[in-house]
């Protein structure tokens, strides 16, 4: 079975460097195909309350703990949805997604986006804290954040994020948030890694994946290890994700990563951090 190197995260918590995302994941599917990345060697999934398919993740998991795996050895991350941001309406919210993941406690709880005009984070992150806290999530951190929102949040509270989950592949390498990330001890934990797909025909990576005879999925995830983030590609076949899995058994030389590290243009395929409210 292929496994992914663990990552251990500013608070000592381990996590997988590469874990599957279930965003766009049918609730009516998505226990079969969580089930599908854990028996393939899958043991961090990243979900949220607004992928309306915790039930599904949750109940994966509690079918490889009733065949045998720890719970302990898998890692799930959930969200705070933004119409939940503030203290109160966070902690609610953070019941709610455990009663539809049925588990005992929680991996990881972000804040999904920053949501500047509601200005509500640094309340909402306090909330993450309190959880925290308690024991009832062992990592915290924050998704979408920009250094902006990341210095407010310092600023403000106590417990440094774990991650910042950002939008991050070859076309937006994030260079300067990454350093930053580095400079706070904050993992970086790219979503979209595969640009939604659209990377797959770039012509640099195609003729890469040609030298090393694999697929474009896989150099691309293999840029993204070894520059180091944490990555959750989506696959909706058993052939993809294990294929997606396969990475960590061929290297990129360092003119090879220069190249993948050239295509850099700015381009999201999702949306700016500073205009999601
Ligand atoms: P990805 O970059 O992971 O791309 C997924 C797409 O690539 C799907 O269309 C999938 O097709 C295709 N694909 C995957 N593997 C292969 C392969 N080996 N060969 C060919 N095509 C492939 O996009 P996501 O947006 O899903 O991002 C990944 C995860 O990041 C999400 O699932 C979610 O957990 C998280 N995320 C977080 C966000 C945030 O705001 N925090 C925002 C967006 C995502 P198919 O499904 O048909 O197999």
């Amino acid at each position: 079975m292929q496994r992914s190197p663990k990552h251990i995260l500013n608070n000592g918590a381990s996590i997988d460097v590469l874990g599957f995302g279930v965003y766009k994941v049918p609730a009516e599917d998505c226990a079969d195909l969580v089930s599908t990345a854990l028996d393939t060697g899958y043991r961090t999934v990243d979900t949220a309350a607004l992928y309306g398919n915790e039930e599904g993740v949750g109940a994966a998991v509690s079918r490889a703990v009733a065949a045998g795996t720890s719970r302990e050895d898998i890692f799930v991350t959930s969200k705070v949805w933004n119409t939940d941001q503030g203290y109160d309406a966070t902690l609610a919210a953070f019941d709610t997604s455990m009663d539809k993941l049925g588990l005992d406690y929680l991996d990881m709880y972000l804040i999904h986006w920053p949501c500047p005009e509601q200005d509500l984070f640094i309340p909402t992150y306090k909330a993450l804290e309190s959880l925290y806290h308690t024991g009832r999530v062992r990592a915290i951190g924050v998704s979408n954040f920009e250094e902006s929102h990341l210095r407010q949040l310092l600023d403000a509270c106590d417990v440094v994020p774990a991650v910042n989950q950002i939008e991050l592949h070859p076309w937006l390498a994030q260079t300067e948030l990454r350093a930053l990330h580095a400079e706070l001890g904050i993992a970086t934990q790219a979503w979209s890694p595969l640009a939604r797909g659209g990377i797959l025909t770039d012509p640099v990576l195609l003729e890469l994946a040609a030298l090393h005879n694999r697929s474009v999925a896989q150099i691309t995830l293999r840029w993204h290890v070894q520059s180091g983030h944490l990555v959750i590609p989506k696959a909706s076949s058993e052939a993809r994700i294990a294929e997606n899995l396969a990475v960590f058994g061929f290297a990129l030389t360092d003119t090879e990563m220069a190249r993948i590290d050239a295509l850099d243009r700015g381009l999201r395929s999702g949306s700016d951090p500073n205009k999601v409210n």
